[in-house]
């Protein structure tokens, strides 16, 4: 550290230095969040150093994290539910399975989760002394029902699903899971991080949510699809019993406990939460999930001109394409610009048709695409 401090605008000059080398999100089609929505960027700004970790300072801010959590209650089948605004869906997946695993109090519990799970739930696994065990996929890539059965023992004690899943953007049959975790009486925690905000808002209804009974919590991330600025995730629970598992005593704030796992965090992730799904409503979100999904047909059509399959037909704006060479082809799109990604079973072209997309870019990286195919 300097002896002095600098100015503000010799520091402003060091930001803006940093800030080009970051990647503008026109020709990203990797990643699954976008640029926040302005009123949630507003309200983020409004509640800068609102901390969440001590809300007896901060009831306003409390109130704000108690009235989206209900939001998403009732987006998701159930408003009466009880959770808070967790950093993303990792802290979320890590809390709903310790829950689990608590209300179980198994000496070596496993918890059976689908191969296309998202790797938060390895961190999971390591930090709560659980073994994961992975069910396999059906050629749809959703979670193979009997694979889960025969993994179920007597130390089992949660069963999870995803609701879009991140490499597909498949929805598990949650009702089914229901049907299982009933039988054996067990936990089922779904994993929506990023479909919660899609979902609810396709023209087709899927049942994945708290309107299945059994479906004990669930992890839904504003900073995701909910348009919301970063830490944004959410943790539900449809019982509020489930909160106390996770509760410790904090004799020294203006709080009795907490049960979050991170101790000071962002009332401003809150708020801008709460602001933005205010501002859209029903609406406004399923105009944003009706252009996504109009721009990722538009990308389907396009690529199947260059004789490129989807795995499966896209069920929310996430794609996977069986592409020829991909390594290659992906390093040539890089060339152009575009960020892709990839799944790992089977190896395909990984793409998140997200709000920031325009039908300009999707129509130039169909042409890049069948451009870098066609040198082949
Ligand atoms: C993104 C994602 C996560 C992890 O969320 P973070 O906010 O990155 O911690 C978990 N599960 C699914 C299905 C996801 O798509």
């Amino acid at each position: 550290m300097n002896p002095k401090g600098l100015s503000e605008k010799e520091v402003l000059s060091l930001l803006n230095s940093a800030r080009l080398k970051d990647t503008s999100y026109d020709k990203v089609l990797s990643a699954m969040c976008t640029r926040p929505h302005p009123i949630a960027v507003k309200a983020h700004m409004q509640f800068i150093e609102s901390n969440l970790g001590d809300f007896g300072l901060f009831s306003g801010t409390k109130e704000l994290e108690e009235k989206v959590i209900r939001l998403m209650g009732s987006l998701l089948g159930c408003p009466e539910t009880y959770g808070y605004i967790t950093t993303g869906g990792t802290e979320s997946n890590i809390q709903a399975l310790r829950t689990a695993r608590n209300i179980a109090g198994k000496k070596h519990p496993n918890v059976v989760i689908p191969a296309s799970a998202h790797f938060s739930f390895d961190k999971t696994a390591d930090l709560l002394g659980i073994e994961l065990r992975k069910a396999e996929m059906d050629r749809e890539f959703k979670v193979d029902l009997n694979s889960v059965e025969s993994l179920i023992d007597n130390n089992t004690v949660a069963l999870v699903g995803i609701a879009g899943s991140t490499e597909f953007g498949q929805i598990d049959p949650i009702d089914e899971l229901a049907e299982i975790t009933e039988s054996h009486e067990l936990f089922l925690h779904v994993d929506a991080a990023f479909g919660a905000f899609v979902i609810p808002f396709l023209g087709k209804k899927y049942d994945f949510d708290f309107s299945v009974d059994g479906v004990a919590s669930i992890t839904a991330d504003p900073h995701k699809m909910g348009m919301s600025t970063i830490p944004a995730g959410g943790l539900l629970f449809r019982e509020e019993t489930c909160l106390s598992p996770l509760e410790v005593n904090t004799p020294y704030l203006t709080i009795r406990a907490q049960h979050s796992l991170a101790g000071t965090r962002s009332g401003a992730a809150a708020a801008a939460a709460y602001a933005v799904m205010m501002y859209l409503g029903r609406e406004g979100y399923t105009k944003i999930v009706n252009r996504c999904m109009g721009l990722t047909e538009r990308l389907v059509e396009g690529v199947r001109e260059s004789g490129v399959q989807p795995l499966i037909d896209p069920v929310m704006n996430i794609v996977a394409l069986e592409v020829p060479e991909l390594d290659r082809v992906r390093k040539e799109l890089r060339e152009k610009g575009w960020f892709t990604s990839i799944t790992r079973a089977p190896r395909a072209m990984r793409l998140i048709i997200m709000p920031h997309m325009s039908e300009e870019a999707i129509d130039e990286f169909v042409s890049d695409l069948g451009k870098c195919i066609k040198t082949i």
